[in-house]
């Protein structure tokens, strides 16, 4: 008989779980609280009570090839940095493509799952859902919890005060929408993470004055490459070993020069005491242009807020303030899970997906990291490794080993990153990608790939760490996926190039200049 999974969210994890249970033959039911596909990048003009909710102008900031599910490459014209309508319809695509929608439940709350009581044998829990005022509860044989983690509003208005005085309008970044009702205004924006630098950008085009507030400032990152490529092809393995080689200050000291000979984060007041590589990426290729324009003002933390004005930490005072945006960010928690703990944002899952104290590994949180790079591979390969367990392919180390692995992790992670709640699942994105391939056999062999295949091998090592490497060898090999890495360059330039334009070749003066300076060198060195 089939085993059968319960998962629970149908957003880019969720999709991706159903189709990796059905690859490893389990049989998947997917348990959706809204109405359709997508999760977070399903745009609704209003929040909804249990599902993360985004602005309408949300671009991704992780590129298609770079975020890719690794045996279904986003289509060659799509946008390399999309927006988030394009990524809807990728995961339709997508889910279209796999036949994964008639696995799903819709309008289907989980209330709540707990372990059968004879677990510690079967390793069985009861779901109960919920759906249109009926609660059912069934048997599962495993369970992947996939709800995200953008969900929950952190929302610390105890930490400002004269917040419940101020008359003007205050709203969570959540609850942000479109610019267009800030049009005239004058607003502060407070954090700075990807939605604060976004929002304040977004906003500065229409309203009067836009304050960006931050407490420890940021490094800002592009989208937009040299030579125009997308950043994060840069994410080479070459570029993982010598990030993890080189000694730390090394490599932030070469980043913080990168960033900084765009615009100097000094002069822009917005360089933090913290090294680069210690905070979440912050990509936004506007901001600077609003500042530099005046549109957006950098300003230190709000210590206090009046009816109408707030007064910074430096006692300098904005009045006439008619809106405040808490881009504050989001806390996480599984209510309808008593076996997950968790505080301030920390829990303790090995590989952030299990608990090691389960009698019986049956239950595996998915997409529960924040990555240097885009989650829906990790998602995807933390799926291929949860249902291998589930049907008992693969196994994990023993309880002690386990947590020994969450303690190292936690202790890195405390001394590289700043010290904030939204810094507690940090993971980078081709160091975390090989360690679960490794537990799952499809980490690529380069020494093998160089003797047997060179060209590969050079793709692998030096271009892009693109999602289908993971299905060159292994379970759920793909056999496409040679030529999908071979053919990745030529999906990225693709919709750029719309035009056609003759492409330059250096002029032969160019070669006689450089054949001059040879013949001079060697001229002087004959001489001597
Ligand atoms: P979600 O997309 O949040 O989906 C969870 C689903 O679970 C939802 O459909 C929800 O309705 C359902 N659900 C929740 N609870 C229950 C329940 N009890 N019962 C039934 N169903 C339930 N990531 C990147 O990789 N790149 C980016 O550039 C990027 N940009 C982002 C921009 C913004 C503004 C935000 C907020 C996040 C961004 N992220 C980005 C992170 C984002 O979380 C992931 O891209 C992705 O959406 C995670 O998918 P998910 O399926 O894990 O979670
Ligand atoms: P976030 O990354 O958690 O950033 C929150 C910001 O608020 C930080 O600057 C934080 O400062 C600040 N903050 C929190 N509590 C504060 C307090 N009490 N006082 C003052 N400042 C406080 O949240 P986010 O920007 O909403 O991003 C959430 C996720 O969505 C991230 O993964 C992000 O990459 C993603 N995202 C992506 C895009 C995109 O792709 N375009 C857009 C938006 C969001 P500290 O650092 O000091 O704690």
């Amino acid at each position: 008989m089939r085993k059968k999974v319960a998962v629970i969210g149908a957003g880019a994890s969720g999709l991706v779980a159903i189709k990796c249970c059905l690859d490893e033959g389990l049989e998947p039911t997917c348990f959706e609280r809204t109405e359709d596909i997508g999760g977070l990048w399903r745009f609704k003009e209003n929040p909804e009570e249990g599902r993360a909710s985004i602005y309408k102008s949300v671009i991704i900031n992780t590129s298609k090839e770079m975020m890719s599910y690794s045996d279904f490459p986003i289509p060659e014209d799509f946008p390399n940095f999309m927006h988030n309508s394009k990524i809807l319809t990728y995961f339709k695509l997508y889910a279209d493509h796999f036949q994964l929608t008639k696995h799903i439940q819709f309008k289907t709350n989980v209330l709540n799952i707990s372990k059968r009581p004879d677990f510690a044998t079967t390793g069985q829990w009861d779901v109960t859902t919920e759906k249109d005022g009926k609660q059912e509860t069934a048997i599962f044989d495993a369970v992947l919890i996939c709800i995200g983690h953008h969900c929950e509003a952190h929302y610390p208005l105890d930490s400002f005060r004269g917040i419940k005085n101020f008359k003007g309008r205050y709203l969570h970044s959540r609850d942000y929408k479109n610019p267009e009702e800030f049009a005239g205004q004058r607003v502060i924006v407070i954090g700075i993470g990807n939605s604060g630098g976004d929002i304040a950008v977004e906003l500065s085009r229409t309203a009067s004055q836009v304050f960006l507030s931050t407490r420890r400032g940021s490094w800002v990152l592009n989208r937009v490459s040299d030579y125009g490529y997308p950043l994060d092809l840069n994410s080479s393995r070459f570029f993982y070993f010598l990030k993890n080689t080189l000694p730390t200050s090394v490599i932030n000291a070469v980043g913080e020069a990168k960033v900084n000979k765009r615009f100097d984060h000094a002069n822009f007041s917005l360089k933090p005491k913290h090294r680069i590589f210690s905070q979440h990426p912050m990509v936004n290729d506007d901001l600077p242009n609003r500042i530099i324009a005046g549109s957006v003002l950098v300003k230190c933390n709000v210590s206090k807020f009046t009816e109408s004005s707030a007064i910074f930490e430096d006692e300098t005072v904005e009045e006439n303030i008619d809106a405040v945006i808490f881009a504050t960010g989001y806390t996480f928690s599984y209510p309808f899970c008593k076996e997950i703990k968790v505080e301030n944002n920390k829990v303790s899952l090995y590989k952030y997906m299990f608990l090691p104290e389960l009698e019986k590994q049956t239950l595996a949180v998915i997409g529960l990291v924040q990555p240097l790079g885009a989650i829906m591979p990790i998602s995807e390969i933390q799926c291929r490794l949860a249902a291998r367990i589930f049907t008992g392919e693969k196994m994990l180390p023993s309880a002690s080993e386990m947590k020994e692995d969450i303690r190292l992790k936690k202790e890195e992670m405390t001394k590289r990153y700043v010290c904030s709640q939204r810094h507690t699942i940090q993971v980078d994105y081709v160091d975390y990608m090989d360690e679960i391939a490794e537990l799952l056999g499809v980490k690529p062999n380069l020494l093998k790939l160089l003797c047997t295949d060179p060209k590969l091998a050079w793709h692998v090592t030096f271009g892009p760490c693109t999602p289908y490497q993971y299905r060159l060898t292994g379970p759920g090999k793909w056999e496409k996926a040679r030529k999908t890495i071979l053919t990745q360059w030529d999906r990225a330039l693709k919709p750029t190039r719309t035009r056609y334009v003759q492409e330059s070749s250096p002029s032969p003066l160019l070669y006689l200049f450089l054949l001059g300076i040879v013949v001079v060198f060697a001229a002087i060195i004959l001489y001597k």
